[in-house]
């Protein structure tokens, strides 16, 4: 049984999406889906197993689309229609696909795929008619979804989950941020990951709350929707507060005012996937009284840490484990680390993956022998709450013996005013092993960066401030609005 789609009949005539200005009710979205699963499904064909990948932008049906491929008992591969043609080749080659579906819009863009892969792409429309099937009994520990890395560090890996996994992932959310019948969300996030597809969109629709789909960002148009006062409800990555409050700060007093007024009703907001600046928060804090909930998480376990939602919110931090994760900190031997000692994230738990797709090998370096997961990310237990200090092939900067977390150093030039944003890398060097380099995003026609290296004197002892400097306009980043350092660190 997949329990999410079973809840969607408690709620039958009640707002589920709101998609280019048009409402569907749970009723709506679960007839479409059956009528989905029915035309995947004709002349009984059996899809267990069966790897179906689409591309169509968040809206209804997007959703209408993944659910009829669960209910038809088929694997889910979203793509991202952000995404260039190579990237999307990647995944239906990985994933072997069986289908392949696409928006009208964007059949054409697949077209070139047919002859390399010899594949057909279907276009969407003819799923959505009306058909009815018999639909088979799926259980829970049926495989569900791949999903892909955002390959920040290596080549982007499928992350198999099964009903089950998604199910706990979004229960866990469900009760640690109170998610309500009355919720209202906005999505702006890509749908091929899970911050968009569960933290959003299964969280609203396990409990019968309302998701609107925004299908780009755009930093005008999500300040109009938080300016109508529907939203209860804020998820974005890091990027998208930086850029929502760059529109506040270029908009006239009297509009700031009202932004400020709208965002400060929401019952809460929150910001994951990368690390929130603590200049970020502070900042959004100061125009919208809002304190951003920081968590973290990863494809392979959904979400693990959290900020509380009652209680205390500490910039730089990402809280406790959620409910039912297990979660230890340890050293290179797995030995449990102590308070305040770095130590790598391992996690266990219902939530946790099944496996790489069709890659037993990886699957098996990414678990210890006795079952944890192991994350790859460094942190410390500071005071009661969980600090991450990155990831351990970028993130830590191995120099001089010294083991450096770039965020903090990231934190720090931040603080600075002529520096806009930041990223920092340990480049490789004979002598130290690695050296800090920093790249500066500025406005500015020229900054002294070694007046900038004085001044961080001021906040970092002197085994941590960059050696090497570079000045560019922006960062490169991924769709998710990651720094994609390994391309970083070839810019020096
Ligand atoms: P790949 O595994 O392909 O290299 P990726 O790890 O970026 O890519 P995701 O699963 O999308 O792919 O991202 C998970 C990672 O994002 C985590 O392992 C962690 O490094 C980072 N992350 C998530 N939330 C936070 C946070 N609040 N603070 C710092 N880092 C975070
Ligand atoms: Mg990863």
């Amino acid at each position: 049984m997949i329990t999410l789609l079973e809840r969607a009949k408690l709620f039958k005539g009640k707002t589920a999406l709101v998609s280019n200005g048009k409402s569907y009710t749970y009723e709506q979205l679960l007839t479409s889906s059956k009528y989905i699963a029915a035309n995947l499904l004709h002349g009984e064909r059996d899809l267990n197993e069966a790897r179906i990948t689409f591309l169509v932008p968040p809206s209804f049906e997007y959703t209408t689309l993944q659910w009829g491929i669960w209910a038809a008992g088929g694997i889910a591969v979203p793509l991202c229609e952000l995404h260039p043609l190579p990237s999307i080749q990647y995944v239906m080659e990985d994933t072997k696909a069986d289908i392949v579906i696409a928006h009208n819009d964007f059949v054409d863009f697949l077209k070139p795929l047919e002859k390399t892969l010899g594949i057909s792409v279907l276009p969407l429309e003819t799923f959505l008619k009306e058909n009815h099937a018999e639909l088979p009994e799926v259980d829970s520990a049926r495989r569900a979804m791949i999903l892909y890395t955002s390959g920040t560090t290596s080549k982007p890996k499928g992350v198999v989950t099964s009903h089950a996994n998604i199910e706990a992932q979004i229960t866990t959310l469900v009760t640690a941020w109170e998610w309500q019948q009355d919720d209202y969300i906005l999505n702006v996030l890509p749908m091929h990951h899970v911050h968009g597809i569960i933290n959003v969109m299964s969280c609203a629709l396990w409990c019968g709350a309302c998701c609107e789909f925004l299908p780009i960002f755009d930093a005008h148009k999500v300040w109009e929707v938080i300016k109508s006062g529907r939203l209860t409800l804020f998820m974005a990555v890091p990027t998208i507060y930086f850029k929502l409050i760059s529109y506040w700060d270029d908009a006239s007093s009297d509009d700031r005012q009202l932004l400020s007024n709208a965002a400060s009703k929401l019952r809460l907001m929150v910001s994951g996937s990368a690390a929130l600046p603590v200049s970020v928060m502070e900042k959004w804090r100061s125009i919208t009284h809002q304190t951003l909930l920081e968590r973290y998480g990863m494809t392979e376990i959904g979400m693990g840490l959290s900020n509380s939602y009652l209680g205390e919110r500490r910039p730089g931090h990402v809280g406790l484990p959620l409910p039912s994760v297990e979660i230890r900190l340890v050293d290179a031997n797995n030995n449990p680390v102590g308070e305040n000692e770095p130590g790598e994230f391992q996690f266990k738990g219902p939530s946790v993956f099944m496996e790489y797709w069709q890659n037993p090998e990886a699957t098996q370096k990414a678990f210890t022998d006795d079952g944890w997961f192991i994350t790859g990310d460094i942190g410390l237990l500071n005071n009661g709450l969980y600090k991450i200090l990155g990831r351990d092939s970028v993130d830590i900067i191995k120099s001089g013996g010294y083991k450096i977390s770039a965020l903090e150093i990231e934190d720090a030039l931040r603080k600075h005013e002529g520096i806009k944003d930041c990223a920092v890398v340990g480049l490789p060097d004979l002598e130290w092993g690695e050296v800090v380099s920093a790249c500066l995003v500025t406005d500015l026609d020229i900054l002294d960066t070694r007046k900038i290296s004085e001044w961080l004197k001021g906040y970092l002892p002197p085994y941590k401030i960059p050696r090497n400097y570079i000045l560019r306009k922006e960062l490169p980043r991924n769709v998710l609005g990651k720094v994609t350092k390994n391309e970083l660190k070839k810019m020096f």
